[in-house]
């Protein structure tokens, strides 16, 4: 059976004192869930939240990692750096990070074998732009990016791996995929995996939905059957806004 998750990615917010505090929040205010919780600061408070969640359920994860083990690579994190201060799993391919530093699909298949390598797990994201939709080229451009990237690991893997269907328009715009259009998605990634490997694969990964995900639309969002659960981008940033979603689920 595959895990439900909900993951809260800050991307570049909160400094030290303010990550303490929103840790301290949800770790006092978390509902009792049958769900993963997973929160992602940014590097340099890394090391501290994993000390902080130390009693807690709630994993602190990373955003990124480079593919290099180390060497002269300025201003890169290893996945042994991320292994070291406790991290097990880690975010790639997040679409700022394609749209913004040139994340391609064979760079983060590198990230993705790194990672993998060093017993991380990976929370893999992807999801069309608002010109590929409106052309309908969405299954298309979801299909090529989970291929390129990930079709080339070996079967025993797939246990490592989380899938967080982002759709780049829904991605702090306010706007939402539909529950239906998440749905969809969701059904045609898993029907791609059986296809490429088996469905016993498909039917156990989990599948994250992210972009503009709230209070008020996790719970019908996460009532889809192939939905797992959330990345979440703004709302994580309020305790009661992510309490609220991972009560969604
Ligand atoms: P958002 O971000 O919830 O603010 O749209 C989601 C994400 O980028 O993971």
């Amino acid at each position: 059976m595959r895990s439900k998750i909900v993951a809260g990615n800050w991307k570049m917010n909160k400094n030290l004192a303010e990550t303490e505090a929103l840790l301290t929040e949800l770790a006092a205010k978390l509902p009792d869930t049958n769900a993963e919780v997973m929160v992602a600061p940014t590097f340099v408070n890394l090391a501290a939240a994993v000390q902080s969640l130390e009693s807690s359920t709630i994993n602190a994860i990373a955003q990124n990692m480079h593919f290099a083990e180390s060497g002269a690579y300025t201003g890169e994190i290893s996945g042994d750096m991320l292994v070291n201060i406790g991290v097990d799993t880690v975010i790639l391919g997040h679409s700022e990070r394609r749209a913004y530093f040139g994340e391609t699909d064979e760079i983060l298949e590198k990230k993705v074998k790194a990672a993998l390598a060093k017993n991380l797990r990976v929370m893999f994201c992807f999801g069309e732009e608002l010109a590929d939709r409106k052309s309908g080229n969405h299954f298309k451009v979801v299909e090529s990016q989970i291929k390129n990237a990930l079709f080339s690991l070996d079967a025993n893997v797939w246990s490592s791996i989380i899938l967080a269907y982002e759709p780049v328009w829904a991605i702090g715009t306010g706007e939402t995929a539909s529950a239906d259009q998440a749905q969809e998605m969701h059904a045609f990634i898993r029907k791609t995996i059986t296809e490429a490997y088996n469905a016993e694969i498909a039917n156990n990964v989990s599948i994250l939905y992210g972009g503009s995900v709230k209070p008020a639309n996790a719970e019908e969002i996460f009532s889809k059957p192939d939905v797992d659960g959330g990345l979440i981008g703004g709302a994580a940033l309020v305790a009661d806004n992510f309490v609220d979603i991972i009560k969604a689920i």
